[in-house]
């Protein structure tokens, strides 16, 4: 194996690939990152969820574009396997 060690790092990151259904093109659509209120905090707490002040979470896109041609769709719901 050749000597990476002068080679800068990445951080990988999860995300989604999609194909384009137009021109075929392979993107990446990334996770989205979502606030929840504090009024829907407060109706888990009341549903015995012990969460702290604010709580994050992580949905996948409900529609992307294409980086190529820009054409958009809307995604269908992402089920893990
Ligand atoms: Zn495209």
């Amino acid at each position: 194996m050749s000597d990476h060690s002068n080679h800068s790092k990445v951080l990988l990151q999860e995300c989604f690939c999609w194909d384009c259904e137009s021109c075929g093109y392979r993107n990446i659509a990334f996770w989205i990152a979502r606030e929840l209120s504090s009024k829907h905090i407060e109706r888990l707490r009341r549903k015995g969820k012990r969460i702290g002040q604010s709580y994050w979470f992580v949905e996948s896109p409900q529609r992307v574009q294409c980086a190529s041609c820009e054409a958009e769709f809307d995604c269908l719901p992402f089920v893990a396997e």
